[in-house]
């Protein structure tokens, strides 16, 4: 699922119901209705598909990226865009090599990306999401339970959350939430991290103690 042709020929054949919602994802909606969020705020939305939440920060007046391997997803969000009269900067690109600037996005939203990210490339993708975050952005991050699918997704767990963020996010809670889409609803889980400072080790030159 790594592969973009696999996500390609949903996107092109229309076959994409069984993730998308027609609608803003409720816990973004939740999310911004907290009034956190600056009006100013950059928010990334990693794996976007067809842009919907993107188009909806946009409407709220944000500042929004929208980045997805597919570029047939992201030919429809394009078009959803314009017809939405809103302005978002998409761009085709790996969540493991995000074309971002450091230190320059105040909050990730992911629904649905991190739940197929292999265990081998989770690091990478901690990693990428840290240096693109501002020092206490955070990361809105939902996708299947261990409970949903175990074939098909690698679940988010609070074991997977400690392992892949805890050096260097601060982790709220794992809650189980219904991921609904267009056909269905899928036992979700839910987690929002915080970058926090990088915890340094000095590299001191070790003396020597008996010359
Ligand atoms: N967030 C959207 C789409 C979820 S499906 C929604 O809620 O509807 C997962 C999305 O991630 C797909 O659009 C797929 O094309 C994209 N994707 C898969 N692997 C990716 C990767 N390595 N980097 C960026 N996007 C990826």
């Amino acid at each position: 699922m790594a592969d973009n042709n696999y996500w390609d020929s949903a996107y092109k054949s229309g076959d994409f119901e069984h993730w998308e919602l027609n609608y803003p994802s409720p816990e973004l909606v939740g999310m911004v209705a907290a009034g956190t969020l600056r009006k100013n705020s950059k928010i990334l939305d990693v794996g976007c598909g067809g842009g919907l939440d993107a188009i909806f920060l946009a409407q709220c007046g944000f500042n929004v990226i929208g980045i997805d391997i597919s570029s047939a997803a992201l030919k429809i969000a394009e078009k959803r865009a314009r017809e939405a009269h809103v302005e978002v900067d998409w761009g085709l690109g790996n969540v493991l090599d995000l074309p971002v600037k450091d230190e320059t996005v105040d909050l990730v939203t992911d629904r649905g990306l991190f739940h197929v990210i292999e265990d081998s490339d989770r690091p990478k993708y901690s990693s990428e999401i840290y240096r693109v975050l501002k020092l206490h952005g955070r990361a809105l991050i939902r996708g299947a339970s261990k409970e949903s699918a175990p074939d098909r997704f690698n679940p988010i767990t609070e074991e997977a959350i400690e392992r892949y963020f805890s050096s260097y996010f601060e982790s709220g809670p794992v809650l189980p939430i219904p991921l609904f889409s267009v056909v269905g609803v899928m036992d979700g889980r839910i987690v929002i991290l915080k970058k926090v400072k990088r915890v340094r080790i000095l590299q001191h030159k070790v003396p020597h103690l008996y010359p």
